[in-house]
Formats: structure tokens, sequence, C-alpha cells
């Protein structure tokens, strides 16, 4: 039975396959190579580096988090071992650009080694999954120079990087912002900065020498509010002309404790406490909010994909624990594995239906971006953009919420054992709490997702993106009488969705009250059948093997049970939706 994590590299496959014909990545010669030749060897390659190295240090890294000491953070027993072997595998470098040292790979095959890394570490796959992303923003915008004074050392690992945006007073609302940067005396074009962060992932470790901090700030005579917000580069070290590393003003002055993911540091850090932190200006003044969310987006993705992993750990460690624990009475006698006992199944396939689902629909939106930077054609890319800007919320909202589902029913299937600290369930169940909360909390996401991708655009995106789904439930075939429930269900709730959103862009501009009302609801009620449609592009494919194919038949079992148990909650979801406004509005604050 599974100790360690143990990376479901068929499902992983089958999925990423599906991915790359629904986006239309396969057929994109610039990724052919990639898909065909490559994948293989580096799916398995990660997973023994996942099953063998990352998964034996998660227990050690809840029990033994990171700590702050005088001469900085030191991270858990056995971590920087790891992370010199992360980096000497060439890991960091996957999916960075060739022109920066990095291996080009598509973001696809990135989505499926960070499943694993996540699946088997979350707290360690944080720390390469922040270099990516600073890796992704300095690409789009730093100026030449700082490309190549950093950016190598990003890609190869030598140095990682941070995200520090969050402040006391500046959590969802980054207007608030108080760090300041002002022009360097020098007048180098450096700039020295000021302030406090919080909640910095990262910010401070012993993995390397150096770490790149992105850090947003306010410039003097800078607007009020998001407008007047800058990016900036702080390095912990500054590198020298010679290549020797000066020590810069910016440290970690300690680290919360937290409910979980306890390895990965999370840093309060202080700049200017001598004569303000050296920092480089990183795209346009004032355009530091669109620079970040450049790399945010990277790690909503980021936040999806390691949710993913976090559930499908769940479900390995509850998988194992059903068929171990001996209890009650079935048919077959006294004292039954609890597998037997169809609630337990339920659990179990609850776990499996939303943890594939959710694959496929990371996949997708990680093939969509591949599409959109690879394309021949300008309008696929701008249509792949659009595609995958609206999938990102929902991915980084609806997989968050499932695998705290996921890892809450893995509890349940463990009874009282699943409750001590000591089990790695109860870590898992810890770790996924944080996914609805950072990279904007789900609410954030939804109201990204109503406003600015479905009303802004009066359903455009939506509508493309509802029209396959409708394909892809169409396709089903109509002899499988155990997959019309699947069929019909999807492509009703495809028509409902798609009437509700056209009725939602006509009244938001007159209720204002509308989109904080139901936003949560309507995105959930998208990621449901996101998740239909997952399940429709599976079924298809299972139904087209031999009837004796044991693999195929699980997935088509999966498929009936998501159509039967989870896909009735696009109802629920409708029902509150189109309830509106009122019943939260004719509430006062005061009053609840
Ligand atoms: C473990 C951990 C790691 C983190 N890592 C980083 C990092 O690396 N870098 C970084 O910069 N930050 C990081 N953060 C910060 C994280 O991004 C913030 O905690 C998050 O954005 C939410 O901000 P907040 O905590 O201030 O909550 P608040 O903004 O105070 O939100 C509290 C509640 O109010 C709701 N709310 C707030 N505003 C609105 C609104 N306008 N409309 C409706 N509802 C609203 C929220 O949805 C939430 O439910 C991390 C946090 C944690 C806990």
């Amino acid at each position: 039975m599974t100790k360690t994590y143990d990376a479901p590299l068929a499902h992983m496959r089958f999925a990423l396959d599906h991915a790359a014909r629904e986006s239309g990545l396969a057929s994109i010669p610039a990724a052919t190579e990639s898909l065909t030749e490559v994948a293989d060897s580096v799916l398995e390659s990660a997973s023994r580096f996942a099953g063998e190295v990352l998964s034996p240090l998660n227990p050690i890294g809840d029990r033994t988090p990171a700590r702050c000491t005088p001469e900085g953070v030191v991270t858990s027993p056995g971590f920087a071992e790891a992370y010199a072997r992360f980096r000497a595998d060439g890991w960091t470098a996957l999916a960075a650009p060739i022109d920066a040292g990095g291996m080009g790979l598509p973001s696809l095959i990135a989505a499926a080694t960070g499943e694993m890394w996540a699946g088997a570490n979350l707290a360690f796959a944080m720390c390469p999954e922040v270099a990516a992303g600073a890796i992704h923003a300095l690409t789009h915008h730093a100026p030449q120079e700082l490309r190549e004074r950093y950016l190598p050392a990003l890609v190869s690992g030598e140095w990682t990087a941070s995200m520090a945006l969050t402040e006391p007073q500046a959590g969802s609302d980054l207007s608030m912002l108080r760090t300041r940067a002002e022009p360097d005396a020098s007048g180098d074009g450096s700039w020295r900065l000021f302030g406090r962060k919080i909640y910095i992932s990262w910010g401070d470790h012993d993995f390397t020498d150096n770490i790149v901090h992105l850090v947003l700030a306010r410039t003097p005579d800078a607007p009020e509010g998001l407008k007047g917000i800058s990016l900036f580069l702080v390095p912990k070290r500054v590198p020298g002309p010679d290549g020797a590393l000066h020590d810069n003003d910016i440290r970690a002055i300690s680290l919360e404790h937290k409910m979980g993911i306890r390895a990965s540091p999370t840093c309060a850090m202080v700049l200017g406490e001598r004569d303000g932190a050296r920092g480089w200006l990183v795209g346009r003044l004032h355009e530091g909010l669109a620079c970040t969310f450049t790399m945010m987006n990277e790690m909503r993705l980021g936040v999806g994909i390691h949710s993913l992993g976090l559930s499908e750990r769940a479900l390995q460690l509850a998988r194992a624990h059903a068929h171990e624990r001996h209890q009650g009475r079935t048919i077959a006698g006294p004292n039954r594995p609890i597998i037997e006992h169809a609630d337990v199944r339920r659990m179990l396939l609850q776990m499996k239906a939303l943890t594939q689902a959710a694959r496929g629909l990371v996949y997708t939106t990680a093939a969509t971006l591949d599409v959109a930077r690879l394309a021949e054609d300008e309008s696929v890319r701008t249509a792949a953009a659009g595609r995958a800007s609206l999938l990102t919320p929902v991915v980084k909202a609806w997989v968050s919420e499932s695998a705290f589902e996921v890892a809450s029913l893995g509890v349940q299937i463990h009874g009282g054992t699943g409750y001590v600290d000591d089990a790695e369930i109860s870590q898992i169940f810890r770790d996924a709490r944080i996914g609805p909360i950072f990279e904007g909390t789900n609410y954030i996401q939804a109201q990204d997702l109503l406003n600015r991708k479905v009303i802004r655009e009066r359903g455009t995106t939506l509508n493309a993106l509802l029209d396959d789904i409708h394909k892809a439930a169409e396709h089903l075939p109509e002899d499988r009488a155990e997959l019309a429930p699947l069929r019909t269900q999807t492509l009703q709730v495809c028509a409902r969705l798609r009437d509700a959103a056209t009725g939602i862009v006509e009244t938001a501009f007159t209720d204002a009250d509308l989109v904080g009302s139901v936003a949560y609801h309507f995105l959930h009620w998208l990621g449901t059948l996101a998740g239909a449609w997952q399940w429709c592009l599976y079924a298809r494919s299972a139904a087209a093997r031999p009837e004796n194919d044991a693999t195929a038949r699980a997935t088509l079992d999966a498929a009936v049970f998501y159509a039967a148990h989870i896909l009735p909650r696009a109802l629920m979801h409708e029902a509150i939706v189109r309830a509106g406004s009122a019943p939260i509005a004719r509430v006062p604050p005061g009053s609840i």
C-alpha cells in the first residue's frame, strides 16, 4: 500500500493527451516533439524524484518547521539537500525560456511535474513555483540589463525568488500599500526602498546565496490607489560587477507559525532599516500591478496545480487506509475492509471524480496558455489567451476548494486516525486550507471572473467555452445508456448557465450588489460544469475502448458517478445565483 507519494502516471498521461488535443496544442508543431518524445521520460524522472526525495521529507517538514535565527532562516531538516538535488537535476529550468538557459518545455508538462512536487511535498514545491513566476514576470517586463543579470541564475536555480506584495494594512486591497521607493541619490537609475511586508513565502531560507524579491512599492508623487504602484527587483544580496554578492538592506525579521505548509517559511520582511534596500524598476513606473499580474496569473494556475497534487495525495492515502482498516460486517462476513462499505466507496469515488476533473481542467488551462504563446495564427493566440484568462480564476478557486473537500473526505475515511497530528492526511487537510486564501482570495477570483471576464466582455469568451462544453456532451455516444445522465445534464447546465450569464450582463449595471452577492456561486457553477466537460471528454475516449478494458471501465464508472453525485450541485449554485442580490443586500452589516 502507498506510504510515500506515488505519481499516477497513467492518469496523468491520459489527462495530458486530452488537454493537448482539446486545446489545440497537440497540432502545433513547436510542441509536438515535447509532447510525444520528451513528456514520458520527464514525467517518469519527476515521479521518482517526487516519490523518493520529496515525499519522505513532507511529514518531517510538518513536524520541524523552518525557523528564523539571527543568521537568517534555517529550513526543515533535509530540505536544503533536496533543493540542491532538485537544482542539479535541472528541474528549475523545465519551462523557462531557452534564451535564458531554460529547456522551454510547454507549461502543460510543467503543470504535470508541478502536480507531482505538490502531491509529494507542497511546502517545498512552493519555492521553485515562486521562482517560475518571477522568471515569467522578468522575461516579459524587465529591461534587458536586469534580465541578463538575474534570469540565468533564477533559471539554473542558483538563486530563488519571492513575491512581496502584502503589507499589514494591504491584503486583498493593494491600493493601501505604504512601502515607498525613492530614486537613489547617485542618479544611477536605481531606487532605495523602505517599508514592511508580511506573509512572504520563501522570503528567506538557506537553499541559496541569493533571493530575488519582486516588491510592490509607491514612488514619490505617485497617484493615489492602484495606479501609483510600481514593481521593483530587490535582491537579498546585490551582485557586483565582479560577481561578488553584497548584503542589501532587506531581511526577514520573523516567521509565521501556521496551520499548514509549515516547512515553507512565511516571512515578515523589513526593507530600509539603514539607507534603504537597493532596487531596480521592472516594467514602467506606476504599472507595477499589471506586471505583477503576469506573475500572479502563473501563480493562480499554480494554486490549481498544487491543490490538484494535494487531492491526489489525499486520495492515495484514503484508498490505502480503506483497504487496510477492517471494521463492520458486509455480505462477505464480519470484520471486513472498510472499502467494502458503500458509504466509504461513495467518499472515495467523490475524491476520485473531483481529482480527475481537476486534473483535466488544470492541464487544459496550462495547454491553452501554451497555445496562446505558440500558435502561428494570431487570432488563435488571442482566442486562447482569452480562454486561459477566463479559466484561470475558475481553476484557482474551484480546484482549491475541491482539494479541501477531497482532503476532508480523506480525513473522514481515516476516522479518528485521520484527526491525530501524526497522520499525513491531517497534514494534507491543513496544507489544503491555504489554497482558497492566497494569490487573491477565492472571492477575489469570483469577482474577477464575473466582472472582468464575463460582464465586461458581454459573455463572448464564456459563450465560446460553453459552445465547446456543449459539443463535448453531444459527442458522447448516444447508445451508451449509462452516459445519458452526464450528456443530458451537461447540455442542460450549459444552456441554463448561458441564460443566467446573459441576465447578469444585462442587470449588473443597475444592481450594485449583484456581483458581490452571486459571484462566488457563479464561479462554482461554472467550475462544476467545467468538471463535467472533462468527464465528457474522458468518457468519450473510454467508451471507444474494448468492453474488457479495466481502466476504461473505471473511467466510465467515475464519469457516471460525477453525473449522479457532483453535477447536481449545479442546480444549487443556479438557484442561489438566480436569487440575486436581495437575500444578502437586504441585511445590514450590523444585524448579522
Ligand atoms: C501562508 C501564506 C503565504 C502567503 N504568501 C504570500 C506571498 O508570498 N507574497 C505576498 O505578497 N502575499 C502572500 N500571502 C498573503 C495573501 O496573498 C493574503 O493573505 C491574501 O491576499 C488575503 O489578504 P488578507 O490576508 O489581508 O485578507 P483580507 O484582504 O483582509 O480578506 C479577508 C476576507 O475579506 C474578504 N474581502 C476582502 N476584500 C474584499 C472585497 N473588496 N470584497 C469582498 N470581500 C472582500 C476576503 O475575500 C476574505 O474572505 C500569503 C498568505 C499566507 C497566509
